[in-house]
């Protein structure tokens, strides 16, 4: 692990104040996992009930994060977004991790609060990437008002014969966007969209190649017509 981050901090001391009133007893207290009857925990048991969640009705969970061709930490982060679970400004202030002192505008565009919808679909800033691909791929689609019914259209929306690519495309670009604004906010460096739509091409051809669903000669044809590619493997 490494040394802890502001963020981390903050985690940490919210994480002693909700602990504060509970005395634990090493005789009476046992950790355990409260939805198994045993309380022991088990994978298959986690997928299970994460499967059986409402959100199934809208999200097909496996092909999301469990059987997905994108690195675990960016698969999981697009689950965590799913989950209103990424620390955007607007729920750090909401859970009183930041006091409401803290501005709770987006840092690229500022009239808006930074929501997780905002940031990743919504924003000036991130418009610009999702626009330019979607010009690269020579596509229209509207974008959806939810994280949630993002992810569900985006696998149903996209041509057949391009799923492949996109199903890569989203997850990267949503955690483009979060590195390219973590970057801005806690190292002060604005990345030009340009360059973060320039880096996810690259980053989902490598990833594309990998699984064989492009080769490395065919980069030209990535760069310039990547719908050709759709069928030609
Ligand atoms: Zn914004």
């Amino acid at each position: 692990m490494g040394p802890l981050t502001e963020l981390d901090s903050m985690y940490e001391a919210e994480l002693i104040n909700l602990l504060a009133p509970f005395n634990l007893s090493t005789d009476d207290d046992v950790v355990m996992w409260t939805p198994s009857v045993t309380g022991d925990y088990s994978v298959a048991e986690g997928v299970r009930l994460l499967c059986a969640s409402s959100d199934s009705q809208v999200i097909n969970w496996k092909k999301l994060v469990w059987n997905n061709r994108v690195p675990s930490k960016v698969a999981i982060f697009h689950w965590l977004a799913c989950k209103k679970s990424i620390p955007v400004r607007d729920i750090l202030i909401r859970r009183h991790i930041l006091s409401h002192s803290h501005s709770p505008l987006c840092g690229w565009c500022n009239p808006e609060v930074e929501t997780i919808e905002h940031l990743l679909l919504h924003c000036s800033w991130s418009h610009k990437v999702w626009s330019a691909l979607f010009q690269w791929w020579n596509l229209r689609w509207v974008m959806p008002n939810s994280i949630l019914n993002f992810s569900a259209d985006w696998y149903h929306d996209m041509g057949i014969g391009d799923k492949k690519f996109w199903r890569l495309i989203g997850p990267a670009t949503l955690w483009a966007i979060w590195i390219a604004r973590n970057d801005f906010i806690f190292n002060g460096n604005y990345t030009c969209w340009t360059s973060i739509f320039r880096s996810i091409k690259l980053k989902v051809f490598l990833w594309a190649s990998t699984f064989k669903l492009c080769y490395s000669h065919q980069s030209y044809v990535w760069d310039y017509n990547p719908g050709l590619l759709c069928h030609s493997v």
